[in-house]
This record gives structure tokens, sequence and C-alpha cells, in this order.
């Protein structure tokens, strides 16, 4: 790792100042020597004008080069021309104790800097050849003065050299390490740039999404409040002829307004009960509706359990009238108070009881109280037809009846379960099945129980009472 060339720009870089700056110096330093030994000498120094001459020439072809890309080209050009200058000054110049050998110092540095860290050691072995060969063509024979003469700065040429070696290496390193880091934060920048532009667009097309949503969700409640307008004024428009249609047909059956034979009487009473059956239908379509359009209001009040079980049971009695079903009363003995709306209450519980009546052909109908401290359990078993546990949570949406058997096949909205639902929940129960074909099915309902609120002592705060339904309040 430590012998590898420096990076393209870092040697590139380096280049753009060193070959400059060095030829800009030898210029320099040539063209002054050459013209101090014009006017002092008469001699030709020649070798001063070349140097001077060929040194910006060298420079720029080195410089173009390394800007074409080229630098290891540029870099060899610009220091084989410069060994070739310092040769040709030794050999005319040379003398004992002269400091030129010292120059080769300079390119051994500016090797190790710009090419590479043994390049410094590369140039001084050729340097330290090229000044044994000079010397020892130009003062041959060869004797031993001129190699102690050349020791020093040959000596001191190989220091540098090491020394630029090692401390090349360690820059090296230096820098690798710099642009390893550098190259680190480039791509984790990079990658943060992809993330930052991967969130822009998923944010794009969440916000596109959330229009779409905002758009669907404006036409299903646009929708839904027209349905919900429309069963709203249907169910009132129907309310009124069919309670003149029951309310006649009652009062005729009576004999009231004239003699009725007792076929027409039949009619009359079959009339009225359809009547009936239709009002039902209606309120529950209303009902939904108000659900629906979250209009739906409770009148909540402390209320006794036991008289809303027994008006619920009442009210269900007459369907019992051509089956073989006993109802049978599990109750307590004392009988907690409930917040509930009593009316409300009263028709989730005829809800249940009415469908126990009408989904079982024979057997016990079970209307069960149990209190617990907190809260109420009120069940409706019957031994009637049973449901699927594949369908316990679909018979509380609305309108969805289970009609896979001729057994099934009863008069219904398929409205009643998800009202009846909806009022427990809205009185902060809940309401569940359990079932299985054939064998019966159990709706159970939980009630959290009302107790008063104890004020100085241990009298109720009857005062702060809510006031009980209108219906209620009326009867
Ligand atoms: P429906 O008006 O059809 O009775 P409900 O919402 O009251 O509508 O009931 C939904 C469906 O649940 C019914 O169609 C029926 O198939 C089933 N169901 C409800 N109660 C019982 C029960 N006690 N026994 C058997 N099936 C029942």
């Amino acid at each position: 790792m430590l012998n590898r060339p420096y990076s393209r720009e870092l040697s590139a870089d380096t280049s753009r100042i060193i070959i400059p700056t060095i030829t800009f110096l030898t210029f320099m330093a040539s063209l002054l020597q050459a013209i101090v030994e014009f006017r002092d000498d008469d001699h030709a120094n020649w070798q001063h004008w070349v140097v001077a001459l060929l040194a910006p020439l060298v420079g720029y072809a080195a410089l173009r080069l390394v800007a074409r890309g080229k630098q290891t080209r540029g870099i060899n050009l610009f220091i084989g021309a410069y060994l070739a200058f310092l040769t040709l000054l030794l050999f005319m110049e040379w003398e004992p104790n002269n400091p030129l050998p010292y120059l080769y110092g300079v390119l051994i540095i500016v090797a190790s800097m710009i090419q590479h860290p043994q390049a410094g050691l590369v140039v001084w072995g050729l340097s330290t050849v090229l000044i044994l060969t000079v010397v020892g063509i130009n003062f041959s024979p060869f004797s031993l003065l001129f190699v102690v003469q050349l020791m020093p700065p040959l000596t001191v040429n190989f220091l540098l050299a090491l020394f630029s070696y090692l401390s090349a290496t360690e820059w090296q390193f230096a820098v690798e390490s710099v642009s390893d880091l550098h190259r680190k934060v480039q791509r984790r920048r990079d990658e943060l740039f992809e993330m930052q532009e991967e969130i822009r667009d998923k944010n794009e097309r969440l916000h596109a999404t959330n229009l779409d949503l905002d758009a669907a969700r404006q036409t299903a409640v646009t929708e839904r409040d027209l349905r919900t307008r429309f069963m709203t004024n249907v169910s009132h428009e129907l309310r009124t002829p069919i309670n003149s249609i029951v309310n006649f047909a009652h009062i005729i059956a009576q004999g009231v307004r004239g003699p009725v034979t007792p076929e027409q009487a039949d009619y009359l009473h079959r009339i009225e009960r359809s009547g009936w059956h239709l009002l039902g239908v209606l309120n529950d379509l209303l009902d939904m509706a108000q659900i629906e359009a979250g209009e739906f209001k409770l009148y909540l009040a402390p209320t006794d359990l036991h008289g809303i079980c027994e008006e619920a049971l009442d009210s269900v009695q007459g369907l019992l009238l051509e089956k073989p079903i006993t109802l049978e009363r599990d109750f307590p003995r004392v009988w907690p108070l409930i917040r509930a709306d009593r009316t409300r209450m009263r028709q989730a519980l005829i809800n249940l009881l009415g469908n126990a009546v009408k989904y079982t052909e024979e057997g016990t109908i079970w209307l069960r109280v149990q209190p617990q401290p907190d809260w109420v359990l009120v069940q409706v078993q019957d031994t009637g037809i049973g449901i699927d546990p594949a369908h316990h949570e679909v018979i509380f949406q609305e309108f969805r009846q289970i009609d896979e058997s001729v057994a099934r096949r009863r008069i219904g909205t398929g409205l009643g379960l998800p009202i009846a639902r909806h009022l427990v929940e809205r009185h902060e129960g809940t309401l569940t099945v359990e079932s299985a074909v054939g064998e019966g099915s159990t709706f159970t309902m939980t009630l959290p129980i009302w107790h008063p609120p104890v004020s100085n002592g241990s009298q109720p705060a009857t005062a702060a009472l809510p006031a009980p339904h209108p219906e209620d309040a009326a009867a």
C-alpha cells in the first residue's frame, strides 16, 4: 500500500505548482549566470543559454502533458530533462568542491513529491551513475581523490532520497486516509441525497394518495348522506299512511262503523298485523339511517333493568302463541341499576328475544340476568336453528342475513342485530354471540352498572340524574 503511486489528482495538483516554480527559478538562475559570465568572461558559456532556453520549453511541455491527464509522462519528461541539464552543467563546469552535485538533491525531492515515493531513490541512483560517469570521463584517470570529493554530495543526496522516500510514504498514507475519508463522506452524501430524493418521491406519492383518499372519502360521505336522506324521507313519507291503514283496519275490525263478517274481521286483523310489521321495518330503517348519519340520540338515565326485561318479555309474548316454546326467566334476587335509555335498551332486548322466537321452532328461550360487581350480564338463549360460527360477525353487519336454508327464510331486514349492537355499545356495553348450527344460540350483552355517586355521607346524589327519554316521560 505504501508504494502505490499518488492519486492522479494529487500528483497533477502538486505538479502544477512545482513545475512552474522550478522552471521559473531555473530560467532566472541560468539567464543571470549566462549574462554575468558573458559580461565578465569572453568564453562562450553556451550551456547556460541552452538551459535558460530549454527550461521554459520543457516546463511548458510537461505542464501540457499533465493537463491532458498524462502526468507520469509529463513528470518523467521534466525530471529527465533536469537530469540532463544538471549533467550538462556538471560536464562543462565540474571541478573539486563544485556544489553542482548537490543540486541533484532538489530533483530527488521533487521526484519523490510528484511522481512516486520511490522515484527519489531511482533519481538518486541515476544521478550517482551520471555524476560518477561525467566526472570519470572528464578527469580520467579516475582517482580516489575524486571519489573522496564526491562522497559528501552523493551521501547527502542519498540521505535526501531516503528522507524523501520516508516522508513521502507517510504523506501518501495520510493523504490516502484523508481521500478515503473524503470518498466515504462523498458516498454517504450521495446516499443521503438519494434517500432524500426517495423520501421526496414518496412524499409526493403520499400526498397524491391523500388527495385521492380525500376525494374518495368526500364521495363516500356524499353518497352516505344521500342514502341517509333518502331513507329518512321515505320512512317519514310511509309512516303516516301506514299508521292510518293500521288504525282504520283496527277500528273497522271492532265493528264500530258497521257490522263486519268473521271473514272480513280476519282480513282486517291480517292487514293490521302486516301494518305493524311494516312500521317496525320502517322504524329500523329510520334508526339505521340516523345511526349512519351520527344523529342517533340517546336519553340516558339511571334505569331499573328489571322493568326493561319484563316489558321486553311482554312484547314478545304475543309471538309465541303459535309455537311450543317456553319462556324462562333466570333473574337475580337483587337488581342493579344501569344508566340507560329505557326505550332503546328495551328495543335491543326485544330484537334479541324476537330473533330467538323467530329462529326457534320449539323448546325453550331463557332470559338470564347475572349482576357482577361493575357490570351486568344479560343473556338470551334459545334452542333454535343456531348460527354457523363463520357467520358470527356477519350477522352484526347491516342488511346481512344468512339465508342459506329454508329455515332462515323469515321476514326480516337484517337490521335488528346491527341496531341492537349499536345500542348496546352506545351504552358502553358489548353484544356477542355463541352458537353452532342446530345447537341454539346465546346472545350476551354486558352493560356497566350504575353506582350512585356518594355525596356528603352515604346519600345518593339523585338531584344530578339526567332527564329520562321523552317517550318514557310522556308515558
Ligand atoms: P333479521 O331481521 O333478518 O332477523 P337480524 O339482524 O336480527 O336480521 O339478524 C340477522 C341474521 O342473524 C338473521 O337473518 C338470522 O339468520 C341470524 N340470527 C339472528 N338471531 C338468530 C337466532 N337467535 N338464531 C338463529 N339465527 C339468528
